[in-house]
């Protein structure tokens, strides 16, 4: 049976908005038909109208599930080397504790209107959950290691941990530049050399991690020194972060950049030169939980780079939210309009995902979850924008 929804605006994100547009939807929840405002003949059905916007489920592109328990546990605007700390020192709980917050922010993030999700783990903690789950994932299965003696080890990890994934989709990736030896850096990339795998790393979240591949000082320095690990054998690259570890990435690989906050022109140059498939991935709220700053966003427009959202985890998030996301985006960067970051929030992680056959646009055949933001100015968000997840 095909229902019929319709509001002020239908954003389809593959297409311009459709003033009164209606979507025609099966019980499967498939889009059968997207109509224009005034050119159709729908006479005697049964339209749904709401006041606001309707919008594809949303793709969030960065998530940490199996940090979900640690929500409201880590101060805030300590920059992420004081993270990284809490983070260490609280991560342990439960079996039961971890995996009942996983299950219940899964749980928030569908009824956030979020239907697919790239999501990071260390370990199979949050594995049950989204065996179950109505959202889709990818699983990151992030391997850090700065010490090349135990590369071999960590990646045989990582290769286990893969196993236990069974039919969950996933690839094997580096955690961040800082974090990660080129030896366990070559491994994951021979692995992925057949384009078969997606590869993420978080980049550039703190101005630490330049210092430390220009100069090798700063805090990272201290960092390892106080957790006994030996770094003599790191010299300092004299270039940032991104420049130093994107030759090691395979050529063929689709990469995606998250957090980007202390990328420089130069590095964004850097990366078009190279001629690499880069998405930049940017998670404004917790950039402002961790070091209270945001990317220069207007800065990667140029050049045709894919760019999405994501949450990052509840330990860095008061919420996982896309909307939230959106909404912070709209504040401080007021000049992007909503139809485009809306395909950063939709279509273009479906597309990194390669699931974009079946979500990310409102378009016939795909069945892409249909959400309602509501208290909207015009196509504009507002500061009472809410969501709601219709289909
Ligand atoms: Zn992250």
């Amino acid at each position: 049976m095909i229902k019929y929804y319709s509001a002020d605006y239908i954003l389809p994100v593959s297409s311009d908005p459709i003033k009164n547009g209606i979507v025609a939807v099966t019980g499967t929840g498939e889009i059968a038909r997207v109509y224009d405002g005034d050119n159709h003949d729908l006479q005697g059905k049964n339209v749904e109208y709401r006041k606001g916007i309707i919008v594809p489920g949303f793709v969030n592109s960065h998530c940490h599930l199996e940090l979900s328990h640690l929500r409201g546990k880590i101060e805030k605007s300590q920059g992420l080397i004081a993270f990284i700390k809490q983070v260490l020192a609280k991560r342990a709980d439960s079996e039961k504790a971890i995996e009942q917050a996983a299950r219940e922010a899964d749980e928030e993030m569908f009824k956030n209107g979020i239907i697919a999700v790239g999501d990071i783990c260390n370990n199979n903690s949050s594995l049950p959950v989204k065996k179950k789950s109505k959202i889709h994932y990818h699983s990151y299965i992030e391997l850090l290691g700065f010490n090349p003696d135990k590369a071999k080890e960590i990646f045989e990890s990582g290769l286990e941990l893969e196993e236990k994934l069974d039919t969950l989709k996933s690839s094997i990736v580096p955690h961040a530049a800082y974090s990660v030896s080129k030896e366990l850096l070559r491994l994951i990339s021979s692995s992925s050399s057949e384009n078969k795998n997606l590869l993420t790393v978080h980049n550039q979240e703190t101005e630490e991690e330049n210092k430390f591949f220009r100069y090798k000082t700063g805090q990272f320095v201290e960092f390892y020194k106080n957790i006994g690990v030996n770094i003599d054998y790191f010299k300092p690259q004299a270039r940032n972060s991104i420049q130093s570890i994107l030759p090691l990435l395979p050529a063929n690989q689709s990469i995606m950049l998250v957090h980007n906050i202390y990328t420089s022109l130069k590095d964004i140059y850097f990366i078009r030169r190279f001629g690499r498939d880069v998405t930049w991935c940017f998670c404004p709220n917790a950039n402002l939980y961790i070091e209270d700053r945001l990317p220069k966003v207007e800065m990667f427009l140029f050049g045709d780079f894919n760019i999405t959202l994501g949450t990052d985890s509840l330990a860095s998030n008061d919420g996982l939210c896309m909307l939230s996301e959106l909404k912070t985006l709209a504040k401080f960067c007021p000049s992007i309009p909503l139809t485009k970051t809306l395909a950063w929030a939709t279509l273009n992680g479906a597309k990194f995902l390669r699931i974009d056959d079946l979500f990310g646009s409102i378009e016939k055949g795909k069945k892409p979850g249909l959400n309602l933001i509501n208290n909207m100015d015009g196509l504009k968000l507002t500061s009472e924008s809410t969501v709601t997840k219709l289909i």
